[in-house]
């Protein structure tokens, strides 16, 4: 059988962590495959027949037997875009979160970064006693995954540089970002970076504009909207990050939220123990996070 695409995912079975791919509702155990065990190594050194040989040829086990755990351990903080839906940066603005705000919609991207202990798997939970200011939200967001180093790249060349994409929910203590100028520090609590399901490489989802990503906290839908829809989009923004730096594999860029954030609400609706958010990207899946 033919297996083009790919839904790649790290996973704990039997204390072990290990390497592999969806299919359905069985993970693709890449273990025995000789391919490396570590999602960073894995793709930095990605070989599509390989790769499609060991999904071809590599034992299957029930999803429901093995924890997802995070796609991948980020070795540097995750890049983030603050403003990048017009409809956010709208309601972003009118709450009056940002105390470094000069204008509703940036010239050019606002880019942010969060702690890389902040970043927990599918089904983990969002820990509110890690912000000291109860004042927790959720931003559902499509990230993208770095396959190939990248400096200097153009519009026309940038897609080449990505290895696929995965959602990240940007969990923000607000007051602490707004009382510290600098959103490090709102943005960066442990637990406030969950990540997953799994990473769909570009070759499965060629066309992630067209896909939509929606937030739900208990089933609710609170937000919902088209990945087009991005102010910058994604050649622009690996364009303007390897103007000046050098984005390596496995290097995560979470793209930004839409409209329906807590604090769009008035008054803000933050995020209360019992809560399950999550977060759903067409062709990527849903990641589902308790908070507690
Ligand atoms: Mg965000």
């Amino acid at each position: 059988m033919y297996h083009r695409f790919m839904r790649l995912a790290t996973f704990e079975l039997d204390q072990q962590r290990l390497v592999g791919a969806i299919d359905g509702d069985q993970m693709v155990d890449f273990s025995g495959s000789g391919l490396p065990n570590e999602m960073i190594e894995l793709i930095r050194t990605w070989d599509q027949d390989r790769a499609r040989s060991a999904y071809a040829t590599s034992p299957r086990i029930p999803l429901s037997r093995v924890r997802l755990l995070a796609p991948l351990a980020p070795r540097k903080n995750i890049i983030a875009v603050g403003r990048n839906y017009h409809d956010h940066a709208e309601e972003f603005s009118a709450s009056g979160f940002d105390a470094a705000e000069k204008q509703m919609i940036p010239d050019h991207p606002v880019f942010f970064t969060k702690a890389p202990t902040s970043v927990i798997g599918p089904e983990q939970a969002i820990v509110l006693d890690n912000d000291p200011t109860g004042t927790t939200d959720y931003e559902g967001e499509m990230a993208v995954v770095i396959g190939r180093t990248a400096r200097n790249v153009t519009l026309g060349t940038a897609l080449d540089h990505v290895f696929g994409w995965t959602i990240v929910n940007d969990v923000t203590a607000r007051d602490l970002q707004r009382r510290h100028v600098q959103w490090f520090l709102g943005k960066s609590p442990d637990t406030f970076c969950p990540m997953g399901p799994a990473i769909s490489t570009i070759d499965e989802l060629p066309d992630i504009e067209s896909s939509w990503l929606r937030t739900t906290v208990n089933n609710e839908l609170r937000q919902e909207t088209q990945i087009k829809e991005l102010v910058f989009d994604v050649p622009t923004l690996l364009t303007t990050l390897s103007q000046v730096m050098t984005l390596e594999p496995g290097d995560v860029i979470a793209t930004g939220t839409g409209k329906g954030v807590g604090i769009g609400f008035d008054p803000p609706v933050y995020l209360v123990p019992g809560d399950v958010v999550e977060v759903s990207i067409d062709g990527i899946g849903t990641l589902r996070n308790p908070v507690v």
